[in-house]
């Protein structure tokens, strides 16, 4: 048994303007990273596209209609100030979409015991009707609504330690009582959600606000005393992870100060709750991670203690 990685060589042709922090650069971080010898175990796949169906899953028609509809054939056109699409953008996005997909239908086969997706454009910012925050298409709730709804699985968590609050996540599964929706985040930052107080229609989700300056100790704290207890209580059968890297200490868009180690501890933690509660079953996702070496490195100490959990 392994660890599956899915690779997404059409995130390279999702192109932003000049300066803009979520950049092609970074997936070629993250990719030269894990082909280091320490990663020659790692399973690989490339991702492929979506269907429609899958976007279906957590977007109206009319939306991705309009995305499709939106996307140029050349040069650039802005979705929002944050989020633009370029000509290889369609693809990119379809195909973090279909590598999910790919990589719940992995671990729910047996055919690796957990998964990562090198991936972007990231998607937790994506609400049912409107990119923003740099995502398209809310990836990692897809993954959790395919997994209850085509899978035949009763309840799926989704834990997303991204600096900024998964927004879109909690928009698509607001009133969706199988998931338990964690997002932990700096605040006050964008998008501006998040609060604690948002609990879901049936309290099915837990925001927990990190204050800015706050550190890994602090993190791993909250996480102790709120997030493995929540995730014990709703003992789902498959848990996802909106993987962030902006909380570290070098990241530009962010004011938390964690580093590659809280990192390894937060997925060791998840990766043992998983082995505890659902047989290790854990999907993760890339999202946000701005600064290019602690983004690297971050991602290897993720994708490592995934590696430590597959055996
Ligand atoms: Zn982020």
């Amino acid at each position: 048994m392994t660890t599956l990685l899915i690779e997404n060589p059409a995130g390279l042709d999702h192109i932003m303007p000049p300066g803009h922090p979520e950049q092609v650069p970074r997936l070629e971080a993250v990719n030269a990273a894990l082909a280091a010898p320490a990663f020659s175990g790692l399973a690989r796949q490339e991702a492929p596209l979506a269907e429609e169906a899958d976007l279906l899953l957590a977007h109206p028609q009319g939306y991705i209609d309009a995305i499709k509809g939106a996307m140029p054939e050349a040069g650039l056109v802005a979705l929002d100030p944050d989020t633009h699409a370029s000509p290889g953008s369609w693809d990119a996005a379809l195909k973090c979409v279909g590598g999910m997909i790919t990589a719940v239908d992995a671990v729910l086969d047996g055919r690796a015991n957990n998964a990562f997706l090198a991936t972007r454009p990231p998607g937790h910012h994506a609400e049912k009707t409107r990119a923003m925050g740099f995502c398209f298409f809310g990836t990692v709730a897809i993954g959790a609504l395919h997994a209850l709804e085509r899978r035949g699985l009763s309840r799926v968590a989704i834990v997303d330690f991204d600096v900024h609050h998964g927004n879109g996540t909690q928009d698509i599964l607001w009133d969706e009582t199988r998931t338990l929706f964690v997002s932990s985040h700096q605040m006050p930052l964008f998008p501006g959600t998040g609060a604690a107080s948002e609990r879901g229609a049936a309290n099915n989700i837990l925001n927990l606000p990190l204050p800015p300056g706050s550190d890994g100790p602090y993190m791993r704290g909250v996480y102790e005393a709120r997030v493995f207890p929540a995730l014990r209580a709703f003992a789902p059968e498959m848990i996802l992870i909106s993987a962030g890297f902006d909380a570290h200490r070098a990241d530009p868009l962010a004011n938390l100060t964690w580093d590659e180690t809280d990192f390894s501890w937060v997925t060791r933690e998840i990766c043992a709750l998983a082995d505890e509660i659902c047989d290790g079953r854990v999907v993760s996702t890339l999202e946000g991670g701005y600064d290019l070496p602690a983004l690297a490195a971050s991602v290897a100490a993720h994708v490592t203690e995934l590696m430590e959990h597959s055996g």
